[in-house]
């Protein structure tokens, strides 16, 4: 099988890469490489910079209705070019296809919410605050600004950003996951196709070389990073040193409460999407179930276990497949490994996917679907993310310990209440430690014109992503007071100005 060359984008053109390192694609579902990935230098890092940086002036002067146009036009390109999209997705992650759809489909959203940015940007005004004298507020962009971003969606999680920067008037350089970086390039092409002008959007792949050059970069204004909260921290404490605005969105453990007094089937239903869809690869995936009372456990774990066991793992481009593989090798062990340890401390494993075999896809990296039951917060499966098809139940004896054990997580991304009560639920709405909160919903993901952001070790910085924080992020707050010569003269004034 010949090897697929992936190179930077830069300019409005592909730029092959020329610092001479680069790293392996694979195919996850048959474990086969089928891509090299150029890693960019500081110097192909800084000619990407440039490239935004000279697109900036031009494109922030162009009229805001003008940008939306581009953003009309994009849309309707990945619209027509869904299927295309979704299966380069499926091929490079190993998600199935339906899956690769929906994070595209979750992507389109934020170009839709993008396009309308004439009302967004819309300012303030307030007419005779002094004598003669008039204040504008007004949104201006930053500049050129960074995006960088994880494997798990590599379609929805770089739209959250780039759509609402480039609306906004910036110019853009995204460094996308290296394990998954084809797609990136694609949305360059189609970017290009709807009209948007050379160097306002560029692509660099790369490793941590790419990223420190992006968050040291004097040019680059503002960083929004997405992926696990060691690197989250890195970019955070890294970028604000460099004088960079920097939304940085980590790692997550997101738990799902089940009252005694839920819909069990539902509650059933949607541990089994949230926990087990994309291979638990999804930061808001479900992976601990916090069962409350022993009759809520029992019950939950007799129905949960045969539908773990009987969920239909398979290649992405298996129609039939709910889930795919998981990333790499690496992670498919590192998960694994997590299995072991978790039988190790005790935990009881009720479903162990080790082992799997898919026909025809020996070496695929599959781990089949994998449930524990009693686990304790003193274990590692519940206190560190494990990013694979492995869900822990946890039970406690009432509402109120389901409340303070999800409150002491080290992370706050998403948390999921499922009740008939209402009393319970806005309790745990008013009082849960978290970014995004579901009641009966299992993945409260945003929709694009609310913003998406978890609290805790899942966010550092002020600023959620995409909807009004997004544009708020990706701009600058101006307040003009004027005063036309109207004959009025007041002299000079030396006490500070008031309009007594
Ligand atoms: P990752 O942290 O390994 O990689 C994210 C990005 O950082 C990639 O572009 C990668 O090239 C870069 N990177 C990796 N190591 C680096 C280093 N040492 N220095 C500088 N940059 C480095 O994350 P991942 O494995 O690609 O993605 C999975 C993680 O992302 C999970 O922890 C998941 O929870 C998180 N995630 C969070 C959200 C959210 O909204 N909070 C969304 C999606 C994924």
């Amino acid at each position: 099988m010949s090897i697929r060359e992936i190179s930077h984008w830069i300019g409005g053109h592909c730029v092959p890469g020329t610092s001479g390192r680069s790293g392996p694609v694979f195919d996850p579902a048959r474990g086969v490489q089928t891509g090299s990935v150029a890693f960019a230098s500081v110097e192909e890092v800084d000619a990407a910079v440039q490239a935004a940086r000279a697109a900036f002036p031009a494109w922030a002067a162009t009229p805001p209705l003008a940008r939306a146009r581009v953003m009309f036009r994009f849309r309707e390109l990945l619209e027509a070019r869904a299927a295309q999209i979704a299966a380069l997705i499926s091929s490079e992650h190993g998600k199935v296809i339906s899956d690769a759809r929906g994070e595209l489909t979750r992507g389109i959203e934020v170009v839709e919410f993008a396009c309308g940015i004439p009302q967004l940007l819309k300012g303030e005004f307030s007419g005779n605050v002094g004598s003669a004298v008039d204040s504008t507020a007004l949104r201006q962009p930053l500049g050129v600004v960074a995006g960088i971003t994880p494997f798990n969606f590599p379609a929805m999680v770089p739209m959250w950003m780039f759509p609402v920067a480039i609306a906004s008037g910036n110019t853009f350089v995204l460094k996308p996951s290296e394990r998954d970086p084809g797609t990136a390039g694609l949305l360059a092409e189609l970017l290009a196709e709807a009209g948007l002008p050379a160097g306002v959007f560029n692509v660099v792949h790369g490793d941590r070389i790419a990223v420190d050059a992006l968050l040291d970069h004097p040019d680059v204004a503002a960083v929004s990073f997405v992926g696990s909260t060691a690197i989250a921290r890195h970019v955070y404490a890294r970028g604000c040193a460099a004088g960079k605005r920097v939304q940085a969105l980590g790692g997550a453990k997101n738990h799902l409460v089940v009252m005694p007094d839920a819909d069990l089937e539902q509650a059933v239903d949607a541990l089994i999407g949230a926990a087990y869809g994309s291979a638990g690869e999804r930061c808001m995936a479900i992976s601990v179930a916090v069962a409350v009372g022993e009759a809520t456990a029992d019950a939950l774990v007799a129905r949960l276990a045969p539908r773990v066991a009987g969920l239909r793992v398979g290649p992405g481009d298996d129609a039939l497949a709910e889930m795919g593989p998981l990333v790499s090798a690496e992670h498919r062990a590192r998960v694994a490994g997590y299995i072991a340890r978790g039988i190790e401390e005790g935990a009881e494993a009720v479903v162990d996917g080790r082992g799997l075999r898919i026909e025809g896809c020996e070496d695929g990296f599959f781990l089949g679907g994998t449930l524990f039951d009693r686990v304790r917060p003193d274990m590692a499966i519940w206190r560190e993310e494990i990013f694979g098809p492995v869900l822990a139940i946890v039970r406690v004896p009432d509402y109120a310990a389901a409340l303070a054990l999800v409150n002491s997580h080290e992370y706050g991304n998403g948390a999921a209440l499922f009740t008939r009560d209402g009393d319970t639920a806005r309790h745990f709405t008013e009082h849960v430690s978290a970014g995004m909160v579901g009641i009966n919903v299992p993945i409260p993901v945003p929709m694009a014109f609310h913003s998406f952001g978890g609290w805790k070790a899942s966010l550092f910085g002020d600023h959620h992503v995409h909807g009004p924080e997004g544009v708020r992020f990706y701009t600058r707050l101006k307040t003009v007071t004027s005063r036309w010569p109207t004959g009025i003269r007041a002299g000079a004034q030396f006490a500070m100005p008031t309009l007594g």
